[in-house]
């Protein structure tokens, strides 16, 4: 069995406000140490399990993705990391040689009250996404390509909001709370060595539970996929020309972005699209 495991940092345990995963902020060292931990948690669970192959791709976007301390990670797994990665950037390795995917340290959906540093893809130009007139985070996002891909959806970890979400859509989704939100920026945390006992063990149950066919591939949304996006400021004049010269996209009010998408590889990168496309000429994607 193989396990792709995309590790963010919003969601790891201990870690609740926006300075505590910029690279300016005073424990920001320390925070990828903790960060390392919860993954080196759910890579020990799911090799325990039996699982044969873990890869971990880095999916918190600074420092040009490359945050996990390399040194300290399992020497079992592999990790995809760093910036321009070819297809949908965070789910570079996700194949169809994956079995089971984790999300370990993810987050809430933009949009979402309580909900630790809560945001789909971007915190800086996005209010939300919707697929379909629903609400996205990012893991109903890796969860429908992972179903694309076959691989089952098998483990979140982070607050009780991203869990609720992801359940939503995956109710039987192993899940590890970490902590508990209180806000944006606030939260009561369980502390990081005891949150790691409860990763591993749900790793451990996530990989029992996919290979006995109790946890299988999420295939409810039906493709191909309606977006929209709300972005938080109503789009500038090279924003305008850009998306007027794509005819995929379509802008269908002041601030929001309609798109779609035959599947997941392509829907991520026209969202992701969307966080640089005020770049004057920049119509690639
Ligand atoms: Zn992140």
């Amino acid at each position: 069995m193989k396990v792709f495991l995309s590790v963010d940092m919003e969601g790891i345990s201990g870690l609740v406000r926006w300075q505590d995963v910029a690279s300016s902020g005073i424990d920001f060292e320390r925070n990828r140490r903790l960060m390392t931990g919860d993954a080196n948690a759910a890579i020990d669970g799911a090799f325990e399990a039996g699982a044969d192959a873990v890869v971990v791709e880095e999916n918190h976007g600074v420092e040009d993705l490359c945050v996990l301390l390399t040194e300290e990670i399992d020497p079992r797994c592999t990790v995809v990391r760093g910036a321009g990665r070819p297809g949908p950037t965070t789910m570079s390795a996700l194949d169809e040689s994956v079995d089971a995917v984790f999300l370990v340290g993810h987050h809430a959906a933009g949009g979402t009250w309580p909900g630790i540093m809560a945001h789909t893809i971007s915190s800086g130009r996005f209010r939300e996404v919707r697929i379909g007139g629903r609400r996205v985070g990012e893991p109903d996002l890796f969860a429908i390509r992972a179903g694309e891909m076959g691989a089952a959806t098998a483990l979140v970890t982070g607050d009780q909001m991203v869990i609720e979400e992801l359940r939503k859509r995956v109710p039987e989704v192993e899940s590890v709370q970490v902590k508990r939100a209180l806000g944006r920026q606030s939260g009561e945390i369980v502390p990081p060595v005891r949150a790691r006992e409860a990763i591993r063990e749900g790793a451990r149950q996530a990989i029992e539970r996919v290979a006995s066919g109790e946890i299988t591939p999420y295939r409810g949304e039906p493709a191909p996929y309606e977006i929209e996006v709300d972005l938080l400021e109503a789009p500038g004049a090279s924003m305008r020309a850009n998306l007027e010269s794509l005819p995929e996209f379509e802008l269908v009010s002041e601030r929001t972005v309609a798109t779609d998408a035959p599947d997941m590889d392509l829907g991520f990168r026209r969202i992701a699209y969307l966080t640089y496309a005020d770049m004057e000429g920049r119509v690639r994607y």
